[in-house]
């Protein structure tokens, strides 16, 4: 928008000369309030402009200041002196008798946490999280499972079971003070692939609140000496630090199979691996937030410390399941399907074909049925989409088979 600047000259003998430049001032002084407003508009949006590379400058700055910051040293703190002074070893190096930040609470500053140190004076400016093996925190696999025990079927003597051993002590601890008795330690589930051992301990975790801890045995077995140990002792570190945990360990045999006279330096470290979780299995209150439950397919090979008193002293069986629980366990995965109205009634004659079957093999029976029915792009499942996936199951070597006779 161009403006004259100056009024225009008004030309010599023109009409009613004082009345066109009345018209004329006013026409302009519109012009010139519009600008006005154009140019406080354009202010405003600089001014903002302005505020904002501020703000960028500052954090920029900080981020500098930041960047420039000497590093600390790290260091664990051993000991507190009666005059307030602290005893800290770095990892590197010797022992420092060195002061604290004055930010730094008593309650902060305990034997065993790792703290940062600046690195002229060597004064303890914070204190840090502890340091856990990445292995060891992707383990905790979740907060709390989403399995309740509705999602279970049959295994009713087993819930009631657990729900004493594991459950209650989490719940109603002073139950046991009353009575005057320990729960026990820990509980050992066996029994054949796929019959709903991993699932039952998630729903206690779920029913709990608990953080559930799952451990693959196998998983401990490593390369070098004493690494495993290390890991089983940062793994009940690590339960020790949540409010209520349930740790599981799965495939127990993998590192509890029985020791044997002659052993070559794998099974030795093996051996020391289990010992770890001996001596972890003795060091903790029964009476305490951490239930620890374990689950084999072979308990007969497992070394008689494992399962003498204190120890994983509540041994429960899953066996396969009957007819009434393969009902309710086809109910259960049948839930969240789109199936055909008739389907439903027809449970019972699944149920009859699939004798011997394990809770896995019915769930991968009701999958299978899926894919039959998404493989013919239909969106409802049909009797004989499962007959179909039955028939795969049971034939194709798909089935999980029963093991060994327990305990034989
Ligand atoms: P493994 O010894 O091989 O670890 P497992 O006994 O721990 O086997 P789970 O992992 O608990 O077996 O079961 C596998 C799947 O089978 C579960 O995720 C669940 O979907 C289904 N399943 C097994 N048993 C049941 C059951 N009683 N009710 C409902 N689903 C079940």
């Amino acid at each position: 928008m161009s403006a004259p600047t100056t009024p225009p000259k008004k030309k010599k003998g023109e009409e009613n000369e004082n009345e066109q430049d009345g018209s004329y001032l006013v026409t302009y002084t519109r012009h010139l309030e519009r600008r006005l407003r154009a140019l406080e508009t354009e202010k405003q949006l600089l001014d903002a402009e302005r505020m904002r590379l501020e703000r960028e400058l500052h954090s920029l700055r900080n981020e500098l200041d930041r960047l420039r910051q000497p590093p600390l040293i790290s260091a664990s703190l051993i000991e507190m002196l009666d005059d307030g002074r602290l005893i800290v070893k770095s990892s590197a190096g010797p022992q420092f008798v060195v002061n604290s930040s004055s930010k730094l609470t008593k309650d902060e500053l305990k034997p065993g946490v790792r703290v940062a140190l600046n690195q002229r004076t060597m004064a303890v400016v914070e204190t840090l999280p502890s340091s856990k093996d990445p292995f060891v925190r992707g383990m905790e696999i979740e907060e709390l499972p989403d399995v309740s025990y509705a999602d279970i079927g049959g295994l009713q003597e087993q819930i009631r079971e657990i729900r004493e051993t594991v459950e209650l002590p989490l719940t109603n601890p002073e139950l046991f003070e009353k009575v005057g008795i320990t729960p026990p330690k820990g509980v050992l589930l066996f029994g054949p692939p796929g019959t709903g051992k991993t699932l039952l301990a998630r729903a206690v975790a779920h029913e709990t609140k608990a953080c559930f801890i799952k451990i693959i045995s196998s998983e401990l077995v490593q390369k070098f000496i004493g690494e495993g140990a290390r890991l089983v002792r940062e793994i009940f570190a690590m339960a020790k630090e949540k409010e209520q945990a349930i740790i599981f360990i799965d495939e127990l045999d993998a590192i509890g199979s029985r020791r044997l006279e002659v052993a070559t330096s794998g099974d030795r470290e093996v051996q020391r691996t289990l010992m770890q979780l001996l001596s972890e299995l003795d060091g903790f209150s029964p009476r305490g937030n951490i239930r620890i439950m374990a689950a084999t397919n072979r308990p007969d090979i497992l070394d008689p410390a494992l399962l003498r008193p204190g120890r994983f002293d509540r041994l429960i069986e899953f066996g396969e399941p009957t007819m009434e629980d393969r009902k309710e366990i086809f109910q259960i995965h049948m839930r969240g399907m789109a199936v055909d109205p008739d389907v439903r009634a027809k449970i019972p004659r699944f149920v009859a074909a699939t004798e011997k079957t394990t809770g896995a093999d019915i769930k991968a029976i009701c999958t299978e049925a899926g894919m039959f029915a998404l493989r013919d792009l239909r969106d409802r499942v049909t009797i004989k989409d499962f007959e179909k996936a039955i028939n795969k199951v049971l034939t194709q070597g798909f089935k999980t088979t029963s093991t060994v006779n327990m305990f034989t």
